[in-house]
């Protein structure tokens, strides 16, 4: 496969685009080799500026549920854009589309439009903080949460996969009062809440962890730690950004039957626009301002061609079976990596919640941080570099989630598995 233009555009990006990219997991670092540059998307299907053409199973990291250019969404994004670009006002749009996500998210009384998943969780621990008067929040070892400084500790994904420690620039006093949990481990919760509880604002949690791969909360986890969180009056955060309205409509809230006290989103909320939310009760949300006093705001929040991208996103996932056909897709492909690995003899461990996955280079179960650490990176760089030339676009880091989008069908899974085939053995054959 020739990467010509990619390579011209990547020397030229790098003098002036630190590491020649504007989000650092897109480098490749992950897995070695110089990122591809993409001309253009449609369905399933990527094809980058040197004409190659790649299915897709990174969604834009997770928004892109409907798959590239999905016509009802190009349609709204024009139809808003020709009626004016930003108001800085309130517009009818965003009235409705909260009323949509209240409607969609039952544990959601109140919600607040955001442009990004980062300023949601950011703006939800504000919150959290100025309504129960407590400094510290919990977080889980692997569990991604965006770029904010308080989430900035065993941070996985990006911050994993480059292997750096916490990011110089956030203040020690700032990551103090950010403590951390193993995943998967309600003892360790009950030990820490019992220690330091009292000055614990809020716990932060994926619920199904998509940022250190995929790793699934074991049965009643999620559970026992809502509960814990309500037993010791910290706010439960649930970070939907990437599980929201993509596990199931109503995200892993709706899928494992939980009530959080504040919810973040994004992704496939915005419909590949820039566009995150947080919300939930209603007495909690009522503290932000100008309702209350704990300040947050946004020059282009509420923006109206994101607000239309979203709208026509989450109405189309409204369509009856939507949630079953990409689950039956997802399970095709788990299925048939899971044989490809065995033929070829590797010994991997495929974790996937619904239309979430990630083939780990280890035997071993994957669970929490240290397991997944396990997994061999050098083979998942080479893996990855087997399916890109057959290909396939697979997220370039061994500790990212594979994300199913509904314009996958039965000859894309045929393609990925026979591409999959032929990057296993050649794994075999390596060593
Ligand atoms: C992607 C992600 C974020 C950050 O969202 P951005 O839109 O990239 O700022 C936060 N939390 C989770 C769980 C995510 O997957």
């Amino acid at each position: 496969m020739n990467h010509a233009h990619s390579q011209a555009l990547f020397a030229r990006a790098q003098a002036r685009i630190p590491g020649g990219v504007n989000s650092p997991v897109r480098a490749f670092r992950g897995v070695g080799g110089d990122p591809v540059f993409f001309r253009e998307g449609a369905g399933a299907w990527l094809t980058d500026v040197d004409g190659n053409r790649y299915v897709d199973l990174v969604g834009s990291w997770g928004p892109l549920i409907l798959g590239h250019a999905y016509a009802p969404i190009v349609d709204a994004v024009i139809d808003a854009t020709r009626r004016g670009t930003s108001f800085g006002a309130p517009t009818p749009a965003e009235v409705e589309f909260a009323e949509l996500i209240c409607a969609t998210m039952p544990a959601v009384e109140m919600v607040r439009l955001v442009s990004s998943g980062t300023e949601a969780t950011v703006a939800a621990i504000r919150v959290a903080r100025g309504f129960t008067g407590r400094d510290s929040i919990l977080k889980f070892e692997g569990c991604f949460h965006g770029a904010g400084d308080p989430f900035l500790v065993k941070a996985g994904s990006g911050v994993e996969t480059l292997g750096l420690p916490d990011s110089p620039g956030v203040p020690q006093s700032v990551a103090k009062l950010t403590l951390t949990a193993p995943f998967n481990d309600l003892g360790a919760v009950e030990r820490i809440f019992a220690e330091k509880g009292k000055d614990i604002a809020c716990a932060i949690i994926e619920p199904v962890v998509g940022n250190m791969g995929v790793l699934v909360p074991k049965p009643g986890y999620l559970e026992g730690l809502q509960a814990l969180c309500q037993k010791h009056g910290v706010l439960f955060v649930l970070d939907e950004v990437m599980t929201g309205f993509r596990l199931s409509r109503g995200g892993a809230q709706e899928l494992y039957g939980l009530k959080p006290d504040l919810t973040t989103m994004a992704k496939v909320l915005g419909g590949g626009m820039p566009l995150g939310a947080y919300g939930g009760r209603k007495d909690i949300m009522s503290k932000v301002a100008p309702a209350g006093p704990v300040y947050q705001s946004g020059t282009l929040s509420g923006n109206p061609v994101a607000v239309a991208a979203g709208m026509a996103c989450l109405k189309a996932l409204a369509a009856p079976g939507t949630y079953k056909r990409l689950d039956e897709v997802s399970r095709m492909l788990e299925e048939g990596l899971i044989a490809e690995a065995k033929a070829a003899e590797v010994p991997v461990t495929v974790n996937r919640v619904g239309s979430m996955l990630t083939v780990f280079f280890t035997g071993e179960p994957v669970y929490d941080y240290p397991s997944a650490k396990k997994a061999d990176t050098a083979r998942f760089g080479r893996f990855f570099h087997a399916m890109l030339n057959e290909g396939v676009y697979l997220p370039p880091s061994q500790f990212e989630a594979a994300f199913v989008s509904l314009a996958i069908g039965e000859p894309e899974v045929a393609h990925v598995l026979a591409a999959a085939r032929k990057a296993f053995r050649s794994l075999g054959k390596a060593g």
